[in-house]
């Protein structure tokens, strides 16, 4: 066991993202998140004083390499969603570090950039939403949704907006003529490409994908991750893909951060940690992967108990009321996030005498139930390119 920065990646890294690479991109991080704490006042009384906090995000560290996906993961409130936001500056930090490496090699603190300084970092720095139906404009057209930022950033030529706007609804597996039509023409999938072609418009080097797919029916979801791992190799892109769903992480990641009440659980790289989880929390939420909506509480099947409250947590380690395994110190001694094998990181006071079941095969192992997504699917990135049945008006 050894103590090293949390969330670094280790040294010599292997892993196996179900598609033949088993290479995980190293070199100098493109992001370092050091400490990250994101805490929400909670007001009371006739005249609102704060009377406590949330602590949505508290103390969370991790690293993202180029052309590296680094997946948080874990049930809903757990702090993953507000952590993205804090790395984009959409939500601004409470305390904590946001280094992000620009294409000019300069380090900056996202977390202490004023707005002015802000806007030109976005170009490097792109999201893409939940909701494919909720993040297009109605009104605009694919030109102008696409052009948008390519505009604000100052392409003021319409040919030239026109022209990369074709490139990059042919990037996605849409036809260049589309875009004169409006969002209300495309089915959920087109319009998810559309929101990731918007996202790449300004060619970023790191993609925050928070639930980029939850919305999709399963057999366009798979579509969608085939597209964004197309994505991430031919443009060296780097992920940090928010998801509650462990199967879909196993299909994309390189590595993926478990949350539980603000704090990072484990951090391992992806094959690691679903063959051989540390976690006791980890550990459970596999076992969840069978049931249609992991996202759900009652989904931990054979754990007790609610998700602890981020506004009031128990002390010592946050998951101890639910856990199988607690002990007296679990009650009193808050586990510190530490390195128990290379790349492995787990905040657990047991980690090294727990034998947990981890599935390593999202296939076939485990329980023997169907997974949607074991491998890369078979389905062509722009299998659900084709136009849609209602067509356009
Ligand atoms: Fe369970 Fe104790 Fe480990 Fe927390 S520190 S996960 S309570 S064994």
């Amino acid at each position: 066991m050894s103590e090293t920065a949390p969330g670094s990646a280790p040294a010599e890294r292997t892993d196996h993202r179900g598609d033949g690479d088993d290479r995980v991109p190293g070199g100098p991080p493109l992001l370092q998140v050091r400490n990250l704490k994101k805490h929400f006042p909670i007001t009371g009384g006739f005249f609102q004083r704060v009377v406590g906090q949330v602590r949505a995000v508290d103390d969370v560290s991790f690293d993202v390499h180029e052309g590296e996906i680094l997946s948080l993961v874990g049930e809903s409130g757990c702090g993953k969603t507000t952590t993205a936001r804090c790395v984009l500056r959409a939500l601004d930090p409470t305390a904590g570090e946001v280094l992000f490496r620009r294409a000019d090699g300069e380090t900056v603190d996202v977390a202490k950039l004023r707005e002015s300084e802000l806007r030109p970092l976005w170009r490097e720095m792109q999201m893409i939403f939940q909701d494919p139906f909720g993040s297009l404009n109605p009104r605009k057209n694919l030109l102008e949704i696409i052009g948008e930022p390519l505009y604000v950033q100052g392409v003021t030529s319409r040919q030239a907006r026109m022209d990369r706007v074709a490139e990059l609804l042919n990037l996605v597996g849409l036809r260049p003529e589309y875009m004169h039509r409006f969002p209300h023409a495309f089915s959920g999938g087109q319009r998810q490409r559309v929101v990731i072609a918007r996202a790449l418009a300004l060619e970023p080097r790191l993609v925050v994908a928070d639930e980029a797919v939850s919305a999709l029916d399963v057999s366009v979801q798979a579509q969608i991750l085939n597209l964004l791992l197309d994505l991430q190799r031919r443009l060296n892109l780097s992920y940090l893909f928010v998801a509650h769903d462990l199967s879909i992480v196993k299909h994309i990641s390189h590595r993926v951060a478990v949350m539980y009440v603000g704090k990072i659980a484990e951090l391992a790289p992806t094959d690691d940690l679903f063959r051989r989880p540390k976690h006791p929390y980890t550990s459970a939420l596999m076992k969840a992967v069978p049931v249609a909506d992991p996202d759900h509480r009652a989904a931990l099947q054979g754990l007790p108990g609610e998700v602890a409250n981020p506004a009031d947590p128990p002390s010592g380690c946050y998951f101890h009321p639910r856990c199988p395994f607690a002990e007296e110190r679990c009650r009193t001694e808050t586990p510190q996030l530490r390195e128990l094998a290379p790349g492995h990181h787990v905040s657990c006071h047991r980690a090294e005498e727990l034998d947990l079941d981890g599935i390593g095969d999202l296939e076939s192992g485990g329980d023997g139930a169907e997974r949607p997504f074991g491998r890369a699917p078979a389905a062509p990135a722009s299998a659900d390119a084709a136009p849609p049945a209602e067509g356009p008006s």
